[in-house]
Formats: C-alpha cells, structure tokens, sequence
C-alpha cells in the first residue's frame, strides 16, 4: 500500500460539507417523466427533508444526486462545481437505504470497514474508524455482531455509521425509518438529528412521512408529481401553505365553504383578510387547521353536532358535522369533553389561517 493513501489524520477526521444544488434537473424515464425541471439549494451543513407521496421522484432525486442516475436536464453542483456527469465514487456521498443493506456475512465493523477497504485505507486506521463510527452511533460494543444478529434499528445504525465513515461530503438518506415500528423510528430520527448537527454534514432525507419531515428538518421541500411544490421551514409550510396540496399533505385540514368578497373572505362568521386582495368574489374552500376551529355552547357561532370524539393524551378531537352537512375535525384541549349527539356552537379562532382551495390557491389571514 502506498503512503499517499494514507490519511494525514486531523485534517481528514473533518467533514467537508458543501451546498447542493439542483437546477432544473430533468429526469425522463420511457413515457414518465420522473423529475420535472427540479430546483433546489441546500446549504452547506444543512438538513433538507424531501416530502411528498409514493411515486412523486423522492428516489429518482437522491439517485440524481447521488449520481447513480444520469440526468437527462439541468445542472447537479456541489459548491457550485457541476457534478452532473461526475461518477458516483468521485461525488463523495454517504447513503443509506429503506431496506437494511448490510452484507449478511460480515460483521457490523466489516461492514462499517467495507467503504474505507474499497478506498485502500491501511487496515488498522480502517478498524479505528469504523469503531469510531459504530460509538457515533452508539453501537461500540455491538461490533462483533452479524445483521441477524441486530435489530431493525441497530442494522439502520450500522448502515449510517457505513455511509459516515468514509467522511463524504454529502449525506442521502431514502427513507431510513420506513422499516422500523414506531418507537424506534423516533429515537433512531432523533439519533440521526443529533449527528448530523454534530457532524454539520450537508443532508438530504427522503420521507413519505409529514411528521417526520417537520421533526428534523431545518427546511422541507414539498415534491408533487416531479416537482416541489413549496419549500420553507417547518413553521412556513404549516402555517402559510402556498398551495392546496401543501396544505392537505402537511397536518390535518378542514374544508370549510366560504364567501370571498372585497378582498376577504367569510368563513363560519369569521372575516379573513385575503393575503391576495384579487381574488375575485365568490364561494371559495378554504382550508383549517383542526386547532383553529373553537368548540362552544349551543348558540354561540354555527350550530353543529358532535358525531365522533378521540382522547389522545395531551389533546382530544372531536367531529362535528354544521347544519349545511358540512364536516369539521376539531383539536382541542382535552379538559373539554365532548359526547356523541351533544349539540354546540362552531367558531374559527380570529387567527386561523386559511388557503383558498378552488382556483389559484391564496393564503388568508386574520382581518
Ligand atoms: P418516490 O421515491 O417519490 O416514491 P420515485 O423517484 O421512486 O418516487 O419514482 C418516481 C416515478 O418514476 C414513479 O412514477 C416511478 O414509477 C418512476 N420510476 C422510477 N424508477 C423508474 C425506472 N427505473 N424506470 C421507469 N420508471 C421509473
Ligand atoms: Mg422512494
């Protein structure tokens, strides 16, 4: 082995996190086209979670990205150097997939050791470091194990100290915590958070998963059919959807029938003003939070019938459904009990904020 291989140690420990971005990257697959003029910036050391539903080109990104597609369009850089046509093993990116990928005949350190054995590093830096990943992820003593030997979480633990321990510049994870039941998916989630800030690592996750995205991500992009709909901070997207979609896909929301006139709009007595004055007068769906809409005594507000009622713990919801047929999902304090078949009073907090669903979308704010 040569010494040029060899690390010069401090400076190699460190991750050279660079910004990603994608300039309308195209992606056409036989009669489907997969990425749709992609455009996206990630900061240096940022985390980016792409959400959106099944098919919509989560993969087909990170597979861009990662370079094991060809694009067909646009322009893939890293701190504004096009990698678009740069191989995989030169793009320098850590992955780590749905399915538990590890090699079934070598122990976890194996392994965590394979990358760095591909990339010829000397066999005893190569054993310090992926111990040192396997303690990042807090599996030093696991080491010895073989994959059946772990479980579900521990496998995922195992594949993301693989993906570190070559120290890449760029992070990629497809839906790391589809497989694993809840409880897991939540620590292993915050695990990955911590790391990441640790690490300061630029990261892009893929998840089908709201909760999930809005839980780690210091930014969400929104991707529908090929494209991203919106991207913005957790509290951008939830409380200023740009879209319909964006509004349905990311919390729960009601459809509420309303009435745009003079540049508001009127929903259950509660006057709105329109973001976008021109929104021409009319009858308008507008979409509310559950927390926005307030449950009181008959006579106060529209007059409605509770037809369903959860406790969750910190909270309660409850069904109603307004004299028009109209159905309403409310949250509310849990204090507040309601029953099936109690009549009550519906208003929408002065607060809420609603999107126009019919025509183009347009966020509403309090008058
Ligand atoms: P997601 O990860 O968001 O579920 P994908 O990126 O895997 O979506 O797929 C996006 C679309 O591209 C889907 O409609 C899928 O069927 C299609 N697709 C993905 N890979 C291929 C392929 N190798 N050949 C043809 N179509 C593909
Ligand atoms: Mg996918």
């Amino acid at each position: 082995m040569s010494l040029a291989t060899a690390p010069s140690s401090s400076a190699d420990t460190q991750i050279r996190a660079v910004s990603v971005e994608l300039d309308t990257v195209v992606k056409e697959y036989p009669g489907h086209r997969a990425l749709d003029g992609v455009s996206l910036d990630v900061q240096s050391g940022e985390f980016v979670a792409l959400l959106g539903p099944s098919g919509c080109g989560k993969t087909t990104a990170l597979r861009a990205i990662a370079g094991l597609e060809g694009i067909d369009g646009g322009q893939i850089r890293f701190d504004g150097e096009d990698v678009s046509r740069t191989p995989t093993n030169l793009r320098d990116v850590g992955m780590v997939f749905q399915s538990y990928s590890l090699f079934p005949h070598l122990t976890a350190q194996e392994n965590v050791e394979f990358g760095l054995r591909m990339r010829r590093v000397p066999a005893a830096e190569r054993r310090s470091r992926a111990a040192e990943a396997l303690d990042m992820v807090g599996l030093g003593e696991r080491g010895a194990r073989y994959a059946h030997q772990l479980s579900g979480g521990q496998q995922q633990r195992v594949a993301l100290a693989r993906a570190l321990v070559t120290r890449p510049r760029v992070l990629l994870l497809d839906e790391p915590l589809s497989a694993l039941d809840a409880k897991v998916r939540v620590q292993l989630r915050d695990q990955i958070r911590s790391i990441q800030t640790e690490l300061g690592i630029t990261t892009l996750f893929v998840t089908h998963d709201q909760e999930e995205a809005l839980a780690v991500a210091d930014r969400v992009a929104v991707m529908r059919a090929g494209n991203i709909e919106q991207i913005g901070t957790p509290e951008e997207l939830y409380g200023q959807p740009a879209t319909a979609f964006v509004a349905d896909f990311i919390g729960l929301s009601n459809q509420v029938p309303g009435t745009v006139l003079g540049g508001q709009v009127e929903l259950l007595g509660t006057t709105l003003a329109l973001l976008d004055p021109s929104v021409p007068t009319g009858p308008v769906l507008a979409s509310v939070r559950p927390e926005d809409v307030l449950i009181g005594a008959p006579g106060t507000g529209s007059a409605a019938i509770v037809t369903g009622t959860s406790f969750l713990g910190s909270h309660r919801r409850t069904r109603v459904i307004l004299e028009d047929g109209t159905e309403l999902l409310i949250q509310h304090e849990a204090e507040l009990k309601t029953a099936v078949g109690d009549a009550v009073g519906i208003r929408l907090r002065g607060t809420a904020v609603g999107i126009r669903l019919r025509g183009t979308a347009v966020a509403v704010r309090p008058a």
